[in-house]
């Protein structure tokens, strides 16, 4: 499917391999309007993006940008900290960004650290590991994580919802549609069951596809995606990075009404 821009995509600046002209370059090759580059947040622990090199980072995307005259939008994909909804990208960053993603992550620093080590990285993992659904109680926590960073946060995007982290997608998909947050369909990773797609397009929530491309060559890819809308109908106009649509982000209207 092509899309009219790719929100999530990593670089060099995070754990990606390429570099931000490289991906903006691969955007304007394959028909890209829009590219956001969006490096694991800062709470990170081995490659978040990290505050000294932003700087950097906006200036590269600006370059690009103009090189390439596909828009560069400065993203991050922010790690949730706690239940509480808590990320790990705040107000004091907001000035140099344009797109705030957010999802749930291992090895980031939690808050409280070992509580949140505890239920978001080892109890997550252990039940994957196992191929089993998640207990309820867990099921309750992440839900409770997701839900509180759509209300607290002016999130655009929930990534890759309920991978590696079990979770009610319809009350997240609810809480979502409520605040104007988009669930994302990444096609990097299997996040949702068939059923699981079903039941959050019934919410009534709007969706973006993403690539989440680590790599050059997989900017604005959506093979995976497009497999799993070929088995669960989603109309397509409730997608709002295809068709030449482009999505109304809630962080730029946030910082419109705030900064
Ligand atoms: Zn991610
Ligand atoms: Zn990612």
């Amino acid at each position: 499917m092509l899309l009219t821009g790719d929100y999530h995509t990593h670089t060099v600046y995070s754990h990606g391999k390429g570099t931000v002209l490289e991906n903006a370059r691969r955007a304007a090759e394959i028909g890209l309007k829009e590219i956001a580059i969006t490096d694991h947040g800062f709470g990170q622990m081995a490659f978040g993006l990290r505050h000294k090199r932003v700087p950097r980072l906006v200036a590269d995307c600006k370059q690009a940008a103009a090189e390439t005259g596909v828009n560069v939008y400065v993203g991050v994909e922010a790690n949730l900290c706690n239940d509480e909804g808590l990320t790990d990208f705040n107000p004091p960053d907001y000035k140099d960004f344009d797109v705030f993603l957010a999802g749930i992550h291992r090895f980031v620093r939690f808050k409280p650290f070992w509580r949140g080590m505890w239920n978001m990285l080892w109890v997550n993992w252990w039940y994957t590991f196992l191929k089993r659904e998640g207990s309820d109680r867990l099921v309750r926590y992440n839900t409770k994580a997701l839900v509180n960073c759509i209300k607290n946060n002016p999130v655009d995007a929930i990534t890759h919802l309920n991978y590696l982290s079990f979770c009610d997608v319809a009350e997240v998909a609810k809480a979502a549609r409520d605040y104007g947050t988009y669930i994302e369909l990444n096609s990097k990773k299997v996040h949702l069951s068939d059923e699981q797609l079903a039941a959050v397009r019934d919410t009534g929530v709007r969706f973006i596809i993403d690539s989440d491309a680590h790599s050059v060559d997989r900017v604005g890819d959506t093979k995976l995606v497009d497999e799993l809308l070929a088995r669960v109908d989603v109309p397509r106009d409730r997608i709002d990075n295809i068709d030449g649509r482009t999505p109304s982000f809630r962080f730029r209207a946030y910082k419109e009404a705030h900064l």
